[in-house]
């Protein structure tokens, strides 16, 4: 009986899920589209966000039998889409995620023997060309969120032209939310266009009359002033990053005002988390979801009728002052901000509210993003062009080229990890980094480690290294420091987090106690399982230095003495390459602990007021000049040494 009754309630919640299958723009023109497909290798296909090509294209291409011979992917810039999307998808179809419908994303493989619907991240499908260069396991590759221009898709679309001209029976898609695909369409060889027909309401622009100085202050005024005006519809506010949100959170929750739900989106959001801005809320009460960017075209949800719209973004861009890659907080483009605007006209008309000026709008800000792969570091897409045998880079059918130069000073930094020759091929130490899903540099920390005789602990810290936020915010640094802090590590804090985790059993009442998150401590026992698994495929040797940890500290400088700081004044570094002053983080082990070692390396550089160094771990001045020759020399004055420029030697 109760069986009974709860597969007719399947069915009910399945007519309505088909009933909002049809109800969407895409289905008007499902026929059309399928024709379309089958007359053309590739097709470019244009839509409003919302209109259904996420979720539907995958399936109509399963349904008309694509799926007989192959798997259908569907490729997204951001990890949150393809996991939420593919958990939609499986609904829709009525299946459990991972089985006829999956996704995969880095360190994490939801899908089975049984799936024919693919959703990845446009990552994982490059690292997937490199094993399959045909991409035999696929019978249709859609290319979501092409307008994106993440560096990933831009590297896919050089490979995927070539694939398509050998494989006459695969099928690519490219989607894109923008009116730019002309450009795609020329791109691979004038091919159609489609466009789904858009269903949208008029929106009002609301521009700020004069600049805002906080636009988080703005922005929750903004948000209150539409909540106490007695319109209903949902609010959606657009932020720049993760803080802002927490930020906003915390000072509307504060007010808090009668029957509004505020709910953050941010790709390192937990899932469970992400999926409440999906769900309905109850009668009489609103929601306000504040998102990064991610909510402008890669995720929809239904039911908005403001936006509030801070006109800022986060972007990863190559800082030549530091020689690495910074996500530093720009002016939205445009094409953003007509993105923004739009998800307020979906279900009826709408208001956007601009928290910047009409002439910021027309004066200052681009017309469109400059794509990833003109403003950031080259060095992953570097290597994995060389190990599939691009040997003249420059040559390479990029949409937008590169700048030659970021594509040199990229070949340098693998030149300095021993990644490549002195002629640009390949060596077997970069060969083997183009194993590992992992920044050059971490991968290279790994490989020698194996000589030194440290893998084990190293792929310990390479794990921790791989998974954000171990630790709860506020309780941190007493924590840690009381707990875990090794006073001259960083990653070996990290270490021996780790090590204490799992003499606790890898309990999670422990965690718990520490302030420390299970799932991400889950996470890095998973993405430890991961790279031990490649570490022994390649025949490498997973030994422990036991309690020796300045084998350690040197093997972390083998691959980071690049980033390496020197002592100046109290508290204070500078780089030693560059001379440009940085902090200690303060969540550093080596924080305003009056231990001050002469010379640290970082993990990486987070700009916020001042350049901070994130995970840092004190070195010997000589294994500087040791490792890394090219860069440091040792002076000696007297009876202090001194580690400087080996370019300058007077
Ligand atoms: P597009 O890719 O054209 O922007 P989508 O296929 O992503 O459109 O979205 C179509 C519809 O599916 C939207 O109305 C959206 O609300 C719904 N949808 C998408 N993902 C989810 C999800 N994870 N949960 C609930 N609804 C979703
Ligand atoms: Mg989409």
């Amino acid at each position: 009986m109760k069986e009974k009754s709860e597969a007719s309630s399947d069915f009910a919640k399945k007519k309505t899920l088909l009933e909002q299958r049809q109800y969407l723009p895409i289905f008007a023109v499902r026929q059309q589209l399928l024709n379309i497909i089958r007359d053309n290798s590739i097709v470019i296909v244009v839509g409003e966000t919302g209109s259904g090509k996420t979720t539907q294209l995958t399936q109509y291409l399963h349904e008309d039998g694509y799926t007989s011979y192959g798997m259908v992917g569907c490729t997204q810039p951001r990890r949150v889409a393809a996991m939420s999307v593919a958990k939609r998808v499986s609904e829709e179809i009525g299946t459990n995620l991972g089985e006829e419908v999956g996704y995969a994303i880095r360190f994490e493989d939801c899908t089975s023997e049984k799936t024919l619907i693919k959703y990845m991240t446009d990552g994982i499908l490059l690292r997937e060309s490199l094993r399959e260069s045909d991409l035999d396991h696929y019978s249709a590759v859609i290319m979501d969120e092409a307008h994106e221009r993440s560096l990933n898709t831009d590297v896919l679309f050089g490979l995927l032209r070539e694939v398509v001209s050998r494989r006459t029976d695969l099928k690519l898609i490219v989607t894109s939310a923008t009116m730019d695909s002309d450009k795609f369409a020329a791109f691979f060889g004038n091919v159609p266009i489609f466009h789904i027909p858009g269903r949208t309401f008029p929106v009002d622009i609301l521009f700020s009359k004069t600049p805002q100085e906080d636009y988080v202050e703005a922005a929750v005024k903004q948000a209150l002033q539409i909540h106490l005006s007695g319109l209903i519809g949902d609010i959606l506010i657009f932020m720049p990053g993760q803080e802002d949100i927490e930020v906003r959170d915390m000072a509307l929750a504060v007010k808090n005002a009668p029957a509004l739900a505020v709910l953050p989106i941010y790709s390192q959001l937990p899932s469970d988390l992400q999926a409440k801005i999906f769900q309905k809320a109850p009668d009489g009460v609103r929601k306000c979801i504040v998102a990064t960017n991610i909510a402008e075209t890669s995720l929809t949800v239904d039911g908005i009728m403001f936006v509030v719209d801070s006109g800022y973004c986060k972007l990863k861009v190559f800082n030549p002052r530091i020689g690495m890659d910074a996500l530093q907080v720009y002016p939205i483009s445009q094409a953003n901000a007509n993105q923004r605007s739009g998800r307020a006209g979906r279900t009826g008309p709408g208001q956007c509210y601009r928290l910047y000026t009409q002439s910021a709008y027309k004066n200052e800000m681009l017309t469109t993003t400059i794509p990833e792969i003109q403003r950031t570091n080259l060095a992953n897409v570097v290597l994995l062009l060389k190990s599939l045998g691009v040997q003249d880079l420059l040559l390479f059918h990029f949409m937008d080229p590169p700048p030659e130069d970021n594509m040199l000073n990229s070949m340098y930094q693998l030149w300095i990890l021993g990644a490549l020759d002195n002629t640009g091929g390949l060596t077997p130490t970069g060969r083997l980094m183009v194993e590992f899903p992992l920044d050059p540099a971490l991968s290279k920390v790994l490989i020698v480690s194996c000589d030194m005789g440290c893998s084990a602990d190293i792929l310990i810290i390479v794990s921790m290294l791989s998974v954000p936020a171990i630790f709860y915010r506020p309780k941190v640094r007493d924590q840690v420091r009381e707990k875990f802090a090794v006073p001259e590590s960083d990653h070996l804090t990290y270490l021996n987090v780790y090590m204490q985790w799992k003499n606790n059993n890898y309990s999670s009442a422990w965690c718990n106690e520490h302030f420390i998150h299970t799932k991400a401590m889950r996470k890095v026992r998973e993405v430890r399982s991961q790279l031990k698994d490649i570490m022994v495929q390649q025949r490498m040797n997973l030994i422990s230095c036991g309690s020796d940890w300045d084998i350690i500290r040197k093997c972390i400088c083998a691959a980071y003495f690049h980033q390496a700081a020197k002592l100046k004044g109290i508290g204070e570094y500078v780089n030693v390459r560059t001379g440009m002053p940085c902090h200690l983080h303060p969540t550093s082990s080596l924080f305003g602990m009056g231990y001050t070692p002469d010379y640290i390396i970082y993990h990486e550089l987070v700009m916020t007021t001042k350049e901070y160094m994130q995970c840092v771990t004190a070195v010997d001045g000589e294994w500087l000049a040791e490792l890394g020759p090219m860069f440091y020399s040792i002076k000696h004055a007297g009876r202090s040494r001194q580690v400087r420029q080996s370019a300058c030697k007077d």
